[in-house]
């Protein structure tokens, strides 16, 4: 030991303490020592002299929570990150705006996945989800990002076979005309009345509902005068079987079709 008067303990002291945020005129002072002292010791046995650490702002802002809960002040924030409070304070006020935005943007794209799933007015979504609601601000947002809330409103909502999905509706009176899917066939039709649904008027499109309605489905060919007792068993008879909900679609789409120069219509039995 060159200099006996600085033991190894004072200058771990030391380097933890400039370590921590403590410039090193002061760090010095509060081992006892002088710092040109402990600068020649540090490099007299191959040792590099401590400095106070760069303020990453991400150190700051691990510290937000901390800060806004109250827990600590925005000078003990500085003593943990080895920075001097006006730089926490500015990092906070500046951070603290980004971090409600971010945190606000987090909460409106979860209102509009919510709706793009599931349909829905914004206002009651955000209730649904627990999120409060500055309508004012989502709209503003909405409209920056360019997204159509609006088409997807009624869309998710089932009754029977229907299932209304995202697109433009219409209002007359205190009625909606929506864009709706009928699960019987999987055709999409516009305009179709909410409260036909609603009320339980209309449970299928209109080709399905007389398909339901007339009892078993028969198919007729009119080349031949033959009779199929329904379109599975006409399916199975020509040899499509596979392609059973092709054939069903296309004889109740069309007033007739024709397979092998035979021309085929469904009848009601
Ligand atoms: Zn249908």
């Amino acid at each position: 030991m060159k200099y006996p008067l600085i033991t190894i303990d004072t200058i771990t002291k030391f380097i933890s303490l400039v370590r921590g945020g403590m410039p090193q005129a002061s760090a010095a002072t509060a081992v006892g020592r002088d710092v040109n002292a402990l600068r020649l010791w540090i490099q007299r046995n191959g040792m590099e002299m401590p400095h106070v650490r760069k303020p990453v702002t991400g150190d700051v802002m691990s510290y937000v929570d901390a800060y806004r809960s109250g827990r600590m002040t925005q000078k003990e924030i500085a003593i943990a990150c080895g920075c001097s409070g006006p730089y926490v304070s500015k990092m906070l006020a500046q951070y603290t705006d980004e971090h409600i935005r971010s945190k606000q943007v987090k909460a409106f794209r979860q209102i509009i996945d919510h709706i793009k799933q599931n349909g829905g007015r914004p206002k009651a979504t955000a209730r649904l989800l627990g999120i409060p609601f500055n309508s004012t601000k989502f709209y503003t947002y909405v409209r920056e990002q360019g997204i159509d809330l609006l088409t997807h409103q009624f869309a998710g909502l089932e009754y029977g076979s229907w299932l209304v999905v995202a697109g433009d509706w219409t209002k007359q009176g205190s009625n909606y005309f929506v864009r709706a899917l009928c699960k019987k066939c999987g055709n999409t039709f516009d305009g179709v009345s909410l409260t036909n649904l609603r009320s339980g008027k209309s449970t299928c499109c209109h080709n399905c509902s007389i398909g339901y309605t007339h009892g078993r489905l028969q198919v007729k060919c009119l080349t031949t005068g033959d009779t199929f007792k329904s379109i599975r068993n006409f399916a199975d008879a020509i040899d499509m079987s596979d392609a059973y909900q092709t054939l069903r679609l296309q004889l109740k789409q069309q007033p007739s079709i024709v397979i092998n120069d035979r021309e085929y219509s469904l009848i009601h039995s």
